[in-house]
């Protein structure tokens, strides 16, 4: 494994002759697990939760269109859902009517932007979209439970970005306190960080320097 302080620009990364999935491992792709009937959801946010991301993050993997070594990607919203003619471009199969062009209703646009959101790596949507996933009522460390509401809560890339992570599914994220996002983030890098630093540490703003 290249052993970088700095993640690899789009352009270098797709010199490298690396794809997505030489680096990558499934979990940073896979479908969400719905564990129980949450009624409230909106229909695209159920079936948001419910989506397979797989044949995107294949098509993504052809093209190395995707930077794994960065925490926001760029990958358009008509790659991911290509213009179809007359036919909604969400992939529900629905005819287009009336002065649409582009999504059968509000609800297929919703559920596109969310996953472009998501794979482009805006962190407030995937917090939102986490947090609606707990289904809880508010964020709370998933290692420690909600016991840990007092802490501030942290998103983190459960495979990180420095190997690899950055573009993944909603599942390669994870809300974790401040204490079990350090242990974790100590495991991951093998070093311990300087207590110092971990105020305001935050998968969103910290680099880190091997
Ligand atoms: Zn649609
Ligand atoms: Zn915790």
């Amino acid at each position: 494994m290249k052993n970088n302080s700095k993640p690899l620009d789009i352009m270098s990364f797709k010199n490298s002759g690396l794809k997505l999935y030489d680096i990558q491992p499934e979990e940073c792709r896979k479908p969400l697990v719905i564990s129980d009937e949450n009624t409230n959801w909106r229909p695209h946010i159920k079936r948001l939760f419910e989506f397979d991301p797989r044949p995107i993050y294949d098509r993504i993997n052809e093209e190395s269109l995707l930077n794994p070594y960065m925490r926001q990607c760029t990958v358009s919203i008509s790659f991911l859902f290509p213009k179809v003619k007359g036919i909604c471009s969400c992939g529900c199969g629905k005819v287009l009517e009336g002065r649409r062009t582009r999504w059968a209703s509000d609800d297929c646009e919703h559920f596109a932007r969310a996953v472009f959101s998501i794979i482009s790596g805006y962190s407030d949507s995937i917090r939102t979209y986490r947090s609606l996933f707990l289904g809880d009522g508010w964020i709370h460390c998933e290692i420690c439970g909600p016991d840990s509401f007092r802490e501030q809560i942290e998103l983190d890339h459960i495979f990180p970005v420095k190997f690899g992570g950055g573009g993944g599914w909603l599942s390669n994220y994870q809300f974790k306190c401040k204490t079990c996002h350090r242990k974790k983030t100590n495991a991951d890098f093998g070093f311990k960080q300087k207590t110092k630093n971990i105020q305001g540490f935050s998968l969103d703003n910290i680099s880190i320097h091997l």
